[in-house]
């Protein structure tokens, strides 16, 4: 199985990527919404009802479906 990101990746502290979505800063990123979830967003790689998923900017790795981002974008 690939490896799941942590949040101390290089990658994931550029992105404030959190692994439980309920743990992003409310304060540096007003726009969160604790409905705001990997399984919900464009760059998600899995299917909605997988616990983890490749997203398009963690090349070779898995993000938690209940997690987030500052790139999440809403899924069309
Ligand atoms: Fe999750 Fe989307 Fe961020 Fe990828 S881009 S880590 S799927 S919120």
């Amino acid at each position: 199985a690939q490896a799941v990101v942590d949040e101390k990746d290089p990658t994931a502290v550029a992105l404030s990527y959190v692994a439980d979505t309920t743990k992003a800063d409310g304060k540096k990123f007003p726009k969160h919404d604790k409905a705001q979830q990997c399984n919900g967003c464009a760059l998600w790689q899995a299917k909605p009802t997988d616990a983890l998923g490749n997203c398009a900017l963690f090349a070779g790795k898995q993000v938690h479906a209940k997690g987030w981002c500052s790139a999440w974008a809403k899924k069309a």
